[in-house]
């Protein structure tokens, strides 16, 4: 019999690892075991299947030849007999495993969130899956405004299609400005400029105290009690690795499940890669790294490159968001020892540029509203090429470089 390979979860790094596994050649039989009712789908273009840019059949993701099981949520695992059990009852055995089973989105701890007894208030929703987007969809084709708890990405993300689709928007946030795990205070303000021009207000240094309504919700109530009133409520206050079934099953577990730079967890033949995964003391959260920790388990466990490791991914991150769109990547820190920073703002176009090097190493930078040297710059970034222009060329080079 051949070689079997168990992957619990259909997301975006089982699909990936599944796609290069048999692109590499590999020769086993892979199975996606998938909760979700759906073949694997891009969840980074949520929120554009919100706008209705895109159909949700049109965000599916390839998986090689893997064996597909959709709606098979598995319940328990047994590392040391290498079989794992579906919800429903049915057992399966398998020689490797692979947990690649994302994240939940974090509830915050603000009041009325929930109905008793039971899941969120009528009008309060998560954004994770197509079937939390078409909710969303659904209630926001009725709702007369919106707000979103939560800044980051997926909040910026989710209120600017809420905005697109013509409902007013606001944002209440926590932190000193937007997106302030990847931008710099002016990105920050750029970006919400640029979102106020879409009809989004924010508030930032604000927190959500509590969610008013008896059976739907009517309101937000903010800790200085100030009341945003509405009638649909976006919850974007991060994830938190999906661990319960690792941790049941005895594998070592901090805040992911924790892998080494095989990607190896602490049990025989077992791994673990993308959002439930926590490597080196990081757990990234985000498509590319989920990717990279695919594409490096795929050439081990195909044979194609069976010494291949992952020592750590380089932070970049991306939002296409029209005309908010924006890159950021490395270091974005103003200050530190032998760092020079460059910057360029242009109020009229609403773009600002900030370049930060380390003698002529690209070492990080921020690109919003106008990403026309993009790809020139993360290239040089992630290779870590020397620069080959004068500095203060590079913010104002149209094009490659
Ligand atoms: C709206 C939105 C926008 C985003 N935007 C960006 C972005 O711009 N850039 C970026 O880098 N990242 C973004 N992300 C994050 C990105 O989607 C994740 O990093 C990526 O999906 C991680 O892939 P994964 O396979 O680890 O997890 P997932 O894609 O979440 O897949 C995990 C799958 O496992 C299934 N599962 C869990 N437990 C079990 C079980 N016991 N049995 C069977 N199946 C199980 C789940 O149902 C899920 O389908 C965004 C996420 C969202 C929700």
């Amino acid at each position: 019999m051949s070689r079997r390979i168990a992957v619990v979860g259909a997301g975006m790094a089982a699909a990936r690892f599944a796609e290069r596994f048999h692109a590499l050649g590999g020769e086993a039989e892979v199975t996606l075991y998938g909760a979700e009712p759906r073949a694997p789908y891009n969840r980074v273009l949520l929120a554009d299947v919100l706008t209705g840019r895109y159909d949700a059949e049109a965000i599916t993701l390839p998986s090689g030849d893997a064996a597909l099981r959709v709606g098979a949520e598995v319940g328990s695992l047994d590392t040391a007999a290498r079989t794992l059990r579906l919800v429903g009852g049915e057992q399966q055995s398998y020689d490797q495993l692979v947990l690649a089973t994302g994240a939940n989105p974090v509830l915050p701890p603000i009041r009325g969130l929930r109905r008793e007894p039971g899941g969120l208030k009528a009008g309060v929703h998560a954004l994770r899956t197509v079937s939390d987007c078409r909710q969303l969809a659904e209630h926001a084709a009725r709702a007369r405004r919106a707000v979103v708890v939560g800044g980051g990405v997926l909040g910026v993300s989710a209120a600017r299609a809420l905005a697109a689709l013509g409902l007013p928007v606001e944002i209440v946030h926590q932190g000193p400005q937007l997106i302030e795990r990847q931008l710099d205070e002016q990105a920050g303000r750029a970006l919400q400029g640029g979102l106020a021009r879409l009809g989004v207000v924010t508030y930032c240094g604000n927190r959500a105290r509590a969610v008013r309504g008896a059976e739907r919700v009517t309101g937000v109530e903010l800790a200085g009690g100030y009341l945003l009133e509405t009638d649909l409520v976006v919850l974007a206050c991060g994830v938190r690795p999906r661990t319960g079934l690792a941790h049941s099953a005895g594998l070592l577990v901090r805040t992911g499940v924790l892998v080494d730079d095989r990607l190896a967890a602490s049990a025989a033949d077992t791994y673990a890669i993308g959002d439930c995964a926590e490597h080196r003391g990081v757990v990234h959260g985000l498509a590319g790294p989920a990717w990279e920790q695919a594409d490096v388990l795929a050439a081990r466990l195909s044979g194609a490159d069976p010494d291949a490791v992952f020592t750590g991914s380089r932070p970049l991150a991306r939002l296409s968001a029209g005309p908010l769109e924006y890159a950021a990547f490395g270091e974005v820190a103003d200050e530190g020892p032998g760092l020079d920073v460059l910057r360029l703002t242009d109020a009229t176009r609403g773009s600002y540029k900030k370049l930060v090097l380390r003698g002529d190493r690209l070492v990080g930078g921020i690109l919003l509203g106008d990403l026309a040297t993009v790809g020139a710059f993360t290239r040089a970034y992630e290779r870590d090429d020397p620069l080959p222009r004068e500095p203060l060329h590079l913010l104002t080079t149209l094009g490659a470089f």
